[in-house]
């Protein structure tokens, strides 16, 4: 998809729907000058003269009658967001309204924008690199405060310049194996083996660190998957509504009410937790309750925590799920409910769950219920306080491609102590500064870019 962008480009930047304010923005040579067409600015001038980045009132027209009262601005090249001409015109935001007026723009010339184009222009001209291009999708469907404060810092550049410092160093031993080859009398790796080796073990550092934040950096943006299950009537559904501060599940005393996978989101800390409820797993033969197990079963698999509810007063409450707790691959924290039920503190976990952390509580005190958000945190995300990290990775293709660019670094380092040669070493180095090159969209392949800019929205 990735297009000459030679021509112009229109896209509708608002949602669809009726609202306020819509905004078509169009980027390309022509853009100024298809809204000459059909905008008449109050002022009498023509949108040719107007100032740059100012909002200009005007009415917008079609075969000579006026059909609407906007705002337009023009943010001429390169100081826009494509680095081209940028036109935007803020019209009222009636559904037909804002179709007639992109298609004004079509009519003059214009071409209807791919998804994620402007971004894409944006990214081609040099204007950002990749990480900030995917940001600025990003932001648009950050879940809380914490993912959005990360994506913002990689809009800035921040996760640019840390891939920088590494490219920096790989660069720089790169230039003096090339030397090298060079000018083999020099033997400038042999003289600077010492400083060559540091050079690479910072970098294998900096890269360790990237890829050990891209787990964490990725569920901040997308948010992190708990599940509670455990037998009918121990009070996970009590627990949902506890933790969401509001009455979402339906909470019963006869066993079996919850037949479905109920999913809610709410924030810990600002980190974003999708919080799922099960069915209770337990062996019936009432079919809809058992596709309601079976989703649980999913779920369960799928959990970033398994919150495993047992009820403290039932003195079979170790009854084991009817699902090996071998598929759990998330961790598990054991929830001992309904505590105020109890006449002492005390309970003996039964052997097979002591190798898992547990917690007593009652789902219907709100002290405990905070306390066990606390808990749920530290779990997911390893920490005790809030994430004061500025910069991860935030995506599944920036790990996939840290992690090539280490591997790549490795094995320079082995070409290097094994001394197998500077032609060697030069083809590792490179490659490592391809697979760095791949995060920030410099040696990004075109099938991939576009794969990227087409998951964009309309109009970004
Ligand atoms: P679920 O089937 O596991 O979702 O269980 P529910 O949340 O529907 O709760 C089953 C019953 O236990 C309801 O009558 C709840 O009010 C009650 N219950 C749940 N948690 C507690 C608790 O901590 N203390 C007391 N006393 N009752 C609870």
């Amino acid at each position: 998809m990735i297009t000459s962008y030679n021509d112009t480009i229109a896209g509708i930047a608002t949602a669809p729907g009726e609202a306020g304010v819509s905004i078509i923005r169009i980027s390309g040579e022509q853009a100024i000058s298809l809204v000459d067409s059909f905008f008449r600015p109050k002022n009498n001038k023509s949108v040719k003269e107007l100032k740059n980045r100012y909002l200009t009132f005007g009415s917008i027209e079609k075969d000579g009658k006026t059909i609407d009262e906007a705002l337009v601005c023009v943010m001429r090249k390169p100081n826009s967001f494509t680095a081209e001409d940028v036109a935007e015109i803020h019209c009222h935001g009636g559904m037909f309204l804002t179709q007639t007026v992109l298609e004004l723009a079509l009519q003059a010339g214009a071409r209807l924008s791919n998804p994620g184009e402007f971004t894409q222009r944006a990214f081609l001209n040099g204007r950002i690199d990749l990480t900030q291009a995917e940001a600025t999708n990003d932001i648009i469907r950050a879940k809380s405060i914490a993912g959005l404060e990360l994506v913002v810092n990689q809009l800035k550049g921040k996760l640019y310049e840390r891939i920088s410092i590494i490219r920096d160093k790989i660069s720089w031993v790169l230039s003096l194996v090339n030397a090298g080859i060079d000018f083999p009398e020099e033997d400038t790796v042999f003289t600077n083996f010492d400083e060559i080796n540091s050079k690479l073990a910072e970098a294998e550092q900096e890269l360790k660190k990237l890829i050990d934040s891209a787990d964490t950096g990725i569920k901040i943006r997308e948010g992190y998957h708990v599940v509670l299950a455990g037998q009918p009537n121990v009070g996970k559904s009590s627990l949902m509504n506890g933790l969401l501060e509001k009455s979402r599940a339906i909470v019963h005393s006869v066993p079996g009410t919850t037949r479905d996978t109920i999913e809610e989101s709410f924030l810990i800390k600002g980190v974003p937790v999708s919080l799922i409820d099960t069915a209770g797993i337990h062996s019936t033969t009432d079919l809809i309750e058992k596709e309601g197990i079976k989703r649980a079963e999913t779920a369960v698999k799928q959990a970033d925590l398994i919150l495993w509810v047992l009820d403290a007063t039932d003195p079979d409450f170790d009854t084991p799920l009817p699902i090996s707790t071998d598929t759990f691959i998330a961790p598990v924290l054991l929830i001992l409910n309904k505590k105020d039920l109890m006449n002492q503190n005390i309970i003996d976990i039964p052997k097979p769950l002591q190798k898992f952390k547990h917690v007593l509580i009652s789902a219907l005190d709100e002290q405990d219920v905070r306390k066990l958000k606390n808990e749920i945190f530290e779990v997911i995300t390893g920490k005790t306080g809030i994430f004061t990290e500025e910069t991860m990775l935030t995506n599944l293709r920036q790990k996939i491609s840290a992690e090539k660019a280490l591997e790549a670094l490795k094995t320079s380092k082995l070409t290097l102590s094994h001394r197998e040669g500077e032609e060697l070493l030069a083809v590792d180095l490179s490659q490592t500064l391809l697979a760095l090159g791949e995060i920030v969209g410099e040696t990004t392949p075109d099938d991939m870019l576009n794969q990227i800019f087409s998951e964009f929205c309309i109009g970004k």
